[in-house]
């Protein structure tokens, strides 16, 4: 029987919450496709790993853990996984939509000879296939997309699955770990920690509250953050936020920042101009808040708010205390 992978996504053991909804993703269309489900354990601290990739069903992991992931850029991971595709010929690859997840992929699929999906927000099986749900053209049109090759490279994004616990036992399979000189070109030469922070990362969080020009300056985006504490979700901004220096660059979402799929996304003070949308529009969904009834942001929202943000907001996130008794 086939097998349909998931690449764990971690940082040194640390698996991150998209992993579990991959996981869980997995499950269902190793199902319906009649496949194994197994997963790819790259880079090191895999018996921290093992208890939460056991809580998603656990079952073959192929466990490749060296000091070396650590010392280099992506290149040993890539090698390492695609010399594993080779050997054991897996039908589908899933990876996590994020950065490094979106850059393994591609040399993965370069190297093998197959086609890869970024930023998929949704999957369905179709006999041997996966079809893929994605935004493109900058967010203007939603495709359905498949891989023709062999094995299916998928990038799926967080947030765009359940991930539901199904305990497991993890049967590990130890895989070798050989770089050539080739893969140790770029060697990691320091790592500095960015501070973290109490709130979920914008691109991980399933509840995002952005603020736009609309709150008038950086002091107004205290609003915007105690609306995402009352729900405990991550804040994002708009780039013309952003562009002002009112909130940092890495919480941009659109297309010259971060694309979120979010169970719900919240814009304040945000027009929703294309730009913005490219990074938010295939969020489950959306509220927005805008005191002017024709902002184009309106057209995309599932709840529609028009009034002044400096009323509603701050009644909207006492609102949501009272009711979480808080
Ligand atoms: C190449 C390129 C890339 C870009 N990339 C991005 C990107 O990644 N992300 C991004 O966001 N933009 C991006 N942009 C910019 C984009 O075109 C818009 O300029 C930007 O999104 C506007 O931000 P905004 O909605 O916060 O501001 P505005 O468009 O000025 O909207 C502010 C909104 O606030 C409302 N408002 C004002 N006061 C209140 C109040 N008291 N209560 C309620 N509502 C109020 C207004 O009615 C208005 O709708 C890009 C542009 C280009 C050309």
């Amino acid at each position: 029987m086939g097998e349909l992978w998931t690449i764990i996504d971690h940082e040194g053991g640390e698996v991150r919450k998209v992993s579990g909804e991959m996981l869980t993703a997995a499950r269902r269309f190793a199902g319906e496709m009649n496949l194994d489900p197994a997963a790819v354990f790259a880079g090191t601290g895999f018996e921290h790993a093992r208890e939460r990739i056991g809580k998603f069903g656990g079952g073959k992991v192929y466990v490749a853990e060296s000091e070396e992931f650590d010392r280099y850029l992506l290149q040993p991971q890539i090698d390492t996984i695609a010399s594993l595709v080779r050997e054991r010929k897996p039908s589908v690859v899933l990876f996590a939509s994020v950065a490094d997840g979106k850059d393994v992929a591609s040399g993965v699929a370069s190297k093998v000879g197959t086609g890869v999906v970024a930023d998929v927000v949704d999957l369905e099986a179709q006999g041997e296939r996966l079809v893929c749900t994605k935004a493109v053209f900058g967010g203007a049109t939603v495709t359905k997309c498949q891989v023709e090759g062999s094995p299916q490279i998928i990038c799926v994004k967080p947030n765009s699955f359940a991930a539901e616990q199904a305990p497991g036992e993890v049967v590990e399979e130890r895989v070798d770990v050989t770089l050539s000189d080739d893969a140790k070109r770029a060697r990691i030469v320091e790592r500095v920690q960015q501070e973290a922070g109490g709130r979920p990362a914008v691109e991980e969080a399933a509840v995002i509250v952005s603020g736009g020009r609309g709150l008038q300056g950086p002091e107004n985006f205290r609003i915007v953050e105690d609306l995402a504490d009352a729900l405990g979700a991550a804040v994002g901004a708009s780039r013309a936020a952003v562009d002002a220096g009112w909130y940092p660059h890495q919480n941009q979402v659109g297309q010259t920042g971060k694309t979120v799929s979010p169970q719900l996304y919240i814009a304040v003070g945000i027009s929703g101009a294309i730009q913005h949308r490219a990074g938010m529009q295939t969020s489950k969904t959306i509220v927005a808040i805008n005191k002017d009834g024709e902002a184009p942001i309106f057209q995309l929202a599932d709840f529609g708010l028009v009034g002044d943000l400096f009323k509603v907001v701050p009644a909207l996130a006492d609102e949501i205390r009272k009711r979480k008794g808080r």
